[in-house]
């Protein structure tokens, strides 16, 4: 009995302890395994994750899963990223632009913001960032995750069928838009995908054309928006280009993906291939690519296409068994492909994508959303010309408005291609005009030109339709042209022949302003129009641009005054398109097209070689009139890696309220390297009560005095005077002054 004791505690010992040993086995089993565990910090979740993944699992993350999707993995439960395509809001995902523009498939409907141009002509980084939210929250109501925008890429050439999409010609401007899309997107756990990096200035041959560009054009022009991005928003994806650059295909290119984009400026989030824009797989991967897109079977059949292929498009190199081939054969590291997998990984973590899925079903084209696409479209609109104040029109004093145009009775939200949204309706020019005369002005319409390409554009035809436009515009107390392109003339794929207008238009407004001396022309476009056969015999010009599903509304709201215009060109308009500083560079001769310009793109090279534009960058009238005064600096000697404060005092001298935006340029007159009249390097959108003044500061960053050597491949700021020039356009300066960046 007393040998019983020990036995039995024993036993009750081993049994409680594999009761615990259970209990503990069985919490285990119900505790998240740590990846899966939101609490814990993003890199231990990646890490985790990575760690119990087969090498055959990670190679399968390289590749798309289908047209807008990247691999799921069941066993893991790792999410498929779904995109859509924008930037100018939520696209359909259901196949090429060609499969997605036409009538076939089922619609998605979002809300249509303006093209970017129109945003970058509102200098308002806060409302774009707005609008990045919004997008975003149409991205999640509609089940995706990503929106491939924005578009950042600068204008070179005025003839890119893409030029809509972008934020101009300006650097600075475009980083400012840029990062404010982004952290608006970002802000809502949605991935953007800035684009294309780099250099996609042209849509000719736009998978073969080889780019010759120089370094500093590089980093000073075509780099800027990208590096801010990534330094300053930390965005989550980029998108590699179609073209070459100096030799190599963006999607392979090691210079911009690996040693730019993730050694230089600390990208931590992963890279996407444009659409069809790989050739190989171990140089791609090499290279810093770590997503391929499209992939899986819509990516084969749309591959096999002969239009695709004619048109030069590459893809299913990083397929799983092409990635493990390249990973035995010895030429792909397996901790390159780790690093792809990582980089995809931590973004889906930190966008919340594993912990909380994004279903459809939710609200798009909400009042709020409507209520800023028509805010972005008023303030992005562009006064070119006010002669003799013909407008504001007044309702009270008139009595008829002849409407005339191709683009009068239709609305056109946006260029063509992949960023065309599909709205669930849109306000023409003409309903938004008559909104605003009713009830007092008698509003009448007439065709005037058919679109060029469409029906209706044969000799007789045409003449008839201006004959008629003619008679109802001289009945009229004012007519108003509505001219412009059209997403099938001005679209990504292709650029435009030239600068002019549409067949018929330049006709179609001369007849019209001869025939009433108030002609109000109004141009939807996305990208400077040739204007010198008309533009001395009207009073007044609007640059509506694509202004999204409110265009109308804003057309109208600033034709009659309810608004006030205060866009300002992102973008130079030469008189001409030979006196752009690209001409002669573009589109380049046996697929290669060399960036000669350098640097002086834009108004930087207008100003360097004192041609004169019919518009200048930065230029855009009001209602009302700003007086400018008393800029000051601080310091006036300021030690390097110091910011200089620039203040000024701003009037409202007009008799309206009215919003200017005060552009600061910079200008180092003796330095080792040339440096360009002036650069834009601070703006500030100032809204002004009448007779109100208010003192207008601005920050100019260190970075604002260097430029970039490509003698030492760096930046450099260098000791001396610097020129302050403040002003309403880069060819209106108010006011100068200067300081001194000490040694
Ligand atoms: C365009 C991209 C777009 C992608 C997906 C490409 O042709 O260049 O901007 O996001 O297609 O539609």
């Amino acid at each position: 009995m007393c040998q019983d004791i020990p036995v039995k505690r024993t036993f009750w010992i081993l049994a409680s302890l594999a009761a615990l040993a259970a209990a503990v086995r069985s919490l285990r089993a119900q505790a998240p395994l740590p990846y899966r565990n939101p609490k814990l910090p993003v890199a231990q979740r990646v890490e985790d994750l990575l760690r119990r993944m087969t090498p055959r699992e990670k190679a399968e993350m390289l590749a798309g899963a289908g047209w807008m999707e990247s691999q799921a993995n069941q066993r893991l439960g790792i999410p498929a990223i779904k995109m859509a395509d924008g930037p100018m809001g939520v696209r359909n995902w259901a196949g090429s632009s060609a499969v997605t523009n036409s009538s076939g498939t089922k619609p998605v409907t979002a809300t249509a913001f303006p093209a970017g141009i129109a945003m970058a002509a509102g200098w308002d980084p806060e409302l774009v960032e707005r609008e990045g939210r919004a997008i975003a929250q149409e991205v999640k109501a509609l089940g995706r995750d990503m929106i491939l925008g924005p578009t950042v890429n600068i204008q070179r050439v005025p003839l890119w069928g893409r030029n809509f999409e972008g934020y101009g010609e300006d650097p600075y401007l475009a980083a400012r838009m840029g990062v404010a899309y982004v952290r608006g997107v970002q802000g809502e756990g949605v991935i953007p995908s800035i684009k294309h990096f780099a250099a996609n200035n042209e849509e000719f041959e736009r998978h073969r054309i080889d780019e010759a560009i120089g370094e500093r054009a590089l980093h000073e022009i075509y780099f800027p928006a990208f590096r801010a991005a990534v330094e300053e928003a930390g965005v989550w994806a980029v998108m590699s280009a179609y073209n070459k650059v100096n030799g190599h295909w963006c999607a392979e290119n090691r210079f911009l993906l690996g040693d730019t984009l993730k050694q230089r400026w600390g990208f931590r989030g992963f890279v996407i291939s444009d659409w069809g824009s790989t050739y190989s797989t171990a140089a791609a991967v090499n290279a810093g690519l770590d997503l391929e897109m499209p992939g899986g079977e819509p990516m084969r059949v749309w591959l096999n296409r002969p239009a695709t292929r004619e048109a030069g498009n590459g893809g299913g190199w990083l397929e799983a068994d092409k990635v493990l081939a390249a990973i035995s054969a010895g030429a792909v590291k397996q901790e390159t492909v780790d690093d792809a997998v990582r980089r995809q990984l931590r973004v889906i973590f930190t966008a919340g994508l594993f912990d909380r899925p994004h279903s459809s079903g939710g609200e798009v084209d909400t009042a709020e959303r409507r209520a800023t696409a028509r805010e972005a479209a008023t303030k992005g609109m562009v006064l070119l010309k006010n002669a003799n104040r013909v407008l504001p029109l007044d309702a009270a004093k008139m009595h008829s408005l002849a409407v005339i145009g191709p683009n009068a009775a239709v609305a056109r939200t946006g260029g063509g291609g992949s960023s065309l949204v599909r709205p669930p309706y849109a306000v023409t020019p003409l309903a938004g005009i008559e909104e605003r005369a009713a009830p007092q002005v008698r509003v009448r319409y007439a065709l005037g030109a058919a679109m060029e390409g469409t029906e209706g554009g044969d000799a007789a035809a045409s003449r008839a339709a201006r004959e008629e436009a003619v008679t109802l515009a001289r009945q009229s107390d004012t007519a108003v042209v509505v001219v412009g392109y059209a997403p099938a003339l001005e679209s990504e794929g292709f650029d435009r022949p030239s600068m002019d207008l549409p067949a018929g238009q330049d006709d179609l407004i001369q007849a019209v302003a001869a025939a009433n001396p108030r002609t109000v022309v109004v141009v939807v476009a996305g990208a400077p129009v040739t204007m010198t056969r008309w533009i001395d015999r009207v009073p007044a010009v609007l640059f509506a641009w694509y202004g999204g599903q409110e265009a109308g509304h804003a057309i109208g709201d600033l034709l009659f005054g309810a608004a006030n215009p205060s866009g300002k060109l992102p973008v130079t308009f030469p008189k001409e398109w030979k006196d752009s500083p690209a001409y002669g560079h573009y589109p380049g001769e046996n697929l290669h097209t060399d960036y000669a310009e350098g640097i002086y793109v834009g108004y930087r090279g207008f100003d360097q070689h004192n041609v004169e534009p019919l518009f200048p960058f930065g230029h855009g009238l009001s209602y009302t009139d700003f007086e400018y005064s008393d800029l000051q600096v601080a310091p006036a000697r300021v030690a390097a890696g110091e910011p200089v404060t620039v203040t000024m005092r701003l009037r409202n001298s007009g008799s309206r309220p009215g919003a200017e935006v005060v552009e600061v340029y910079l200008h180092q007159a003796q330095a080792s390297e040339e440096r360009p009249p002036k650069e834009l390097k601070a703006f500030r959108r100032v809204t002004l009560a009448a007779g109100e003044t208010q003192t207008v500061k601005l920050t100019l960053a260190p970075d604002a005095m260097s430029f970039y050597s490509a003698a030492r491949h760096d930046w450099v700021r260098e000791p001396g005077q610097f020129e302050v020039l403040a002003g309403s356009s880069s060819r209106d300066i108010r006011l100068r002054t200067s300081f001194e960046l000490r040694r």
